[in-house]
C-alpha cells in the first residue's frame, strides 16, 4: 500500500477574490490554518502532534469528527487519533480500523476524496456497533517526502452541508504542515532514541569499568561477584540475578543428573538465599544447566510456557522471564549468570549481550580468585614442608653432635690402645718374635687405621657444627694469602711425595692481603690441597696460584684428576656428599672437607667453587675481599 509518488492535489484552491463577502470569511479560515499550522508544528512529541493534527483538522473543516489513520510498517493503519468522540465512545468501538473498506480505497488511492454520503456508497463495509452514524466525508493523504503516512478522515460538517473545495484546499494545506510536523517528529523521536541508547551504552561501559576494576583490585571472588550481580540486575532493569557455580551435590541432595548442581554464590531479589544456605539449582530442569550444556545463553521469555522447568523463587514479585549466560574460561564452565524479570519478555538481543559481557568479566574474577587460591595454598603446602625440613635437619644435627661429642673420648682412648699395640706388634715382629701370627698384625694395622679416620670424622663434624651454630670465633687479622698458601703447601707436601705428583706454587708479586683468621684459612687451603692429591691420579702435576681480581684475592688449586660433574658442582659443598666419581673407589672420605670449606670462606664474607679445567681435572677457587693497602 506504500505510495511511491508525491501527491498532487486534484483541485488547485481558487485564490480568496478582495472586497468579496465571502473574502473576510476566506481569510479568517486562512488565519485558522495559519494557527494550526504554528501548533502542530510547533509541537514535537509524536503522540501530541498526531492529536493536534486531527484537531486543528476539524476545527479547520467545521465538521463533528476528525481521525487519523497513521500507517504502519505493515501498510495497514497503526495508530489511529480522532476528535469529536469522547473516550468511553472510543472504547465502546473496540479495535480501532486497520484499513478496510472506504479508509483502505482511499489509503491505496493515496490522493483526496469528497463523498456527499458515504453511507450509499458501494466501496463502505460498514460501521461497526456503537459507531456515531456519519454521512459526509472527505479524506486527506498526508505524504512525507515519497511516503504515504496516512490519512486524515473529515466526517459530518457542523451545518449538516457537504464538504467544499474551499474546505478540501485548506485541509490539503494542513496537510503539508502536518507532513513537516510528522516529520520533525519523527526525527524528535529518533534523537531520543538515539540519546537513549547512548546513554545506555554508556551506564554499561561504566558498569563494565567499574567492574573490571574492582576485579583488579580485589583477590575476594564474592566481592567481585558480588558487584557483576548486583550492576547486571540494575542495567538490566532485573528484579533479581544470581552466579550460580557448579560443583558436586551433597548425597543428600542429589539431583537426577546426579553427581552435579549449581549454588549460587551470590544473588539478589531472589527469596530465603541465606549466605550458609546456598540456593540450589538442579543441572537438569533448569535454564541454568541449559545455558551450562549448550555452552551459550538461554532465555525463558514466559516461564508460564516452561512447566518441566525448575526455576528460583522471586522475593515479593511473581517471576516471569529468565535469561542465563555461561561463565566460560577456555575450555571450563565455571558455572552461569541468570538475570530474573516478573514480567514476560523482559530480555531483548541487548540485554543478552550485556549480560554476557558481565558474565566474561565474572568468569575472569573467578578463575583469577581460584588461581590466586591455588597459589596460595601450593605456597602454605611448601612453607609447611620447608619447615618440616629444618626441623629434621636441625634434629639430624642435634644426633650427629652429640653422638660425636659421645664417641670422642672412647675413641681416643681406642686410637691410643690401638697405637700402642701395634707398636708393639711392629716390634716384636722386627724381632722375629715367635707365635705372632703376622695376620693378627694386619688387622691391628687396620684398627688403627680405622679409628684415625673415625677420629678425624667426629672432629670434622664438631667443627662444622661449631662453625655453622657461630661457636667458634675467628682470630681476625690481616693475612697475606701467600703465607697461608706457602704454609699450606708446606704440610701438605708429603702428600704429593706419596704419590709422586708435583706440586708448583705461583704466588702472586702484589700484595694479597685479606682480613681473617689465619689457621682457618690454612684449613680451607690445606683441604684444597689434600682433595687435589687424593683426587688426581698419581705422578700428575697440581698448581696453586695466588693472584689478586678485581677487589678479591682468589687463591685457586687446580688438578688433572676426574673433574666434577656439571650436577654435583654445588653439592660436593653439602655435609656428607660424595662425588659420584668416587664412590665406588676407596679413597677415605667423609664428605665434610668442603662444607667446613664453605662455612669458614663464608664466614669471611668470600666465596668459594669449582670450575672444570680446561683440558681436564678441576679447579676449585676460593675468592676473599682484599683489604685496601
Ligand atoms: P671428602 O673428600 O672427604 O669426600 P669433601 O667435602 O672434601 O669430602 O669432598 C666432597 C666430594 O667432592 C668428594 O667426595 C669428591 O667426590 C669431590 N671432590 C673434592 N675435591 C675434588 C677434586 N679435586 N677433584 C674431583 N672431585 C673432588
Amino acid at each position: 500500500m506504500r505510495k511511491t509518488a508525491p501527491p498532487r492535489p486534484e483541485t488547485e484552491p481558487t485564490a480568496p477574490q478582495p472586497g468579496d463577502a465571502s473574502t473576510n470569511h476566506q481569510v479568517q479560515r486562512l488565519l485558522a490554518l495559519n494557527r494550526a499550522a504554528v501548533a502542530i508544528t510547533s509541537e514535537l512529541e509524536l503522540g501530541q502532534v498526531l492529536q493536534l493534527i486531527v484537531d486543528s483538522a476539524r476545527e479547520l473543516a467545521g465538521c463533528r469528527y476528525a481521525a487519523l489513520g497513521v500507517l504502519g510498517p505493515d501498510g495497514y493503519i497503526a495508530r489511529f487519533p480522532t476528535s469529536g468522540i469522547s473516550e468511553t465512545e472510543r472504547e465502546q468501538l473496540g479495535t480501532p480500523p486497520r484499513g478496510h473498506g472506504l479508509l483502505g480505497v482511499m489509503l491505496r488511492a493515496g490522493r483526496t476524496l469528497r463523498i456527499p454520503n458515504i453511507n450509499t456508497d458501494p466501496r463502505r463495509v460498514g460501521f461497526p456497533p456503537h459507531h456515531p452514524p456519519m454521512t459526509s466525508l472527505l479524506g486527506v493523504p498526508i505524504w512525507v517526502r515519497d511516503r504515504l503516512m496516512g490519512d486524515l478522515y473529515l466526517t459530518d460538517k457542523i451545518d449538516d452541508s457537504e464538504f467544499s473545495e474551499e474546505d478540501e484546499w485548506l485541509v490539503q494545506l494542513l496537510a503539508t504542515h502536518a507532513a513537516t510536523a510528522l516529520t520533525n517528529a519523527e526525527l524528535h523521536t529518533e534523537n531520543l532514541q538515539a540519546l537513549q541508547r547512548v546513554r545506555r551504552e554508556r551506564a554499561r561501559f561504566q558498569a563494565l569499568f567499574r567492574v573490571t576494576e574492582a576485579i583488579n583490585r580485589s583477590v575476594e571472588a564474592s566481592e567481585v561477584i558480588k558487584l557483576v550481580v548486583e550492576s547486571a540486575c540494575e542495567l538490566l532493569d532485573a528484579a533479581g540475578a544470581a552466579v550460580y557455580l557448579i560443583q558436586p551435590a551433597p548425597p543428600e541432595d542429589q539431583d537426577s543428573s546426579g553427581k552435579f548442581h549449581f549454588s549460587a554464590r551470590y544473588a539478589v531479589g531472589l527469596e530465603d538465599l541465606a549466605p550458609d544456605a546456598p540456593y540450589y539449582l538442579p543441572l537438569e530442569g533448569s535454564t541454568a544447566g541449559r545455558a551450562y550444556r549448550a555452552r551459550h545463553a538461554q532465555v525463558v521469555n514466559d516461564i508460564l510456557l516452561e512447566p518441566d522447568l525448575r526455576f528460583p523463587v522471586l522475593a515479593g514479585k511473581t517471576l516471569r522471564a529468565v535469561v542465563a549466560v555461561p561463565l566460560i574460561v577456555g575450555d571450563e564452565i565455571l558455572g552461569v549468570l541468570s538475570a530474573y524479570a516478573d514480567y514476560p519478555q523482559a530480555f531483548d538481543n541487548e540485554a543478552v549481550l550485556l549480560l554476557e559481557a558481565f558474565g566474561a568479566v565474572a568468569s575472569t574474577a573467578i578463575h583469577n580468585v581460584r588461581l590466586y587460591e591455588d597459589a596460595r595454598r601450593g605456597r602454605e603446602a611448601a612453607e609447611r614442608e620447608q619447615q618440616r625440613l629444618r626441623e629434621l635437619e636441625s634434629m639430624k644435627d642435634e644426633f650427629l653432635s652429640t653422638a660425636a661429642h659421645e664417641l670422642r673420648t672412647p675413641l681416643t682412648s681406642i686410637r691410643i690402645s690401638a697405637g700402642l699395640v701395634q707398636e708393639q706388634m711392629h716390634q716384636a715382629t722386627a724381632q722375629d718374635a715367635p707365635l705372632l701370627d703376622p695376620r693378627m698384625v694386619n688387622l691391628m694395622d687396620l684398627v688403627v687405621e680405622g679409628s684415625e679416620r673415625m677420629h678425624a670424622l667426629v672432629n670434622d663434624l664438631l667443627d662444622l657444627t661449631r662453625l655453622e651454630h657461630g661457636r667458634t670465633a675467628l682470630a681476625v687479622e690481616d693475612v697475606d694469602l701467600r703465607e697461608v698458601v706457602q704454609t699450606a703447601v708446606q704440610t701438605t707436601r708429603p702428600l704429593f711425595d706419596n704419590r709422586n705428583q708435583t706440586l708448583v706454587s705461583h704466588l702472586s708479586e702484589t700484595y694479597c692481603v685479606v682480613r681473617g683468621d689465619r689457621q682457618r684459612l690454612e684449613q680451607v687451603v690445606i683441604n684444597l690441597l689434600s682433595n687435589a692429591s687424593k683426587y688426581a691420579p698419581p705422578q700428575t702435576p697440581v698448581e696453586i696460584r695466588v693472584r689478586r681480581v678485581g677487589d678479591e684475592c682468589q687463591v685457586s688449586v687446580r688438578d688433572n684428576g676426574l673433574g666434577v660433574p656439571t650436577d654435583e658442582r654445588e653439592r660436593i659443598f653439602e655435609r656428607f656428599y660424595r662425588g659420584s666419581n668416587h664412590r665406588r673407589d676407596r679413597t677415605a672420605s667423609t664428605g665434610l672437607g668442603l662444607p667446613i670449606a664453605r662455612q669458614i670462606t663464608e664466614m669471611h664474607h668470600g666465596r668459594i667453587w669449582v670450575e672444570p679445567a680446561p683440558g681436564g681435572g678441576s679447579i676449585f677457587i676460593l675468592a676473599l675481599p682484599l683489604v685496601r693497602s
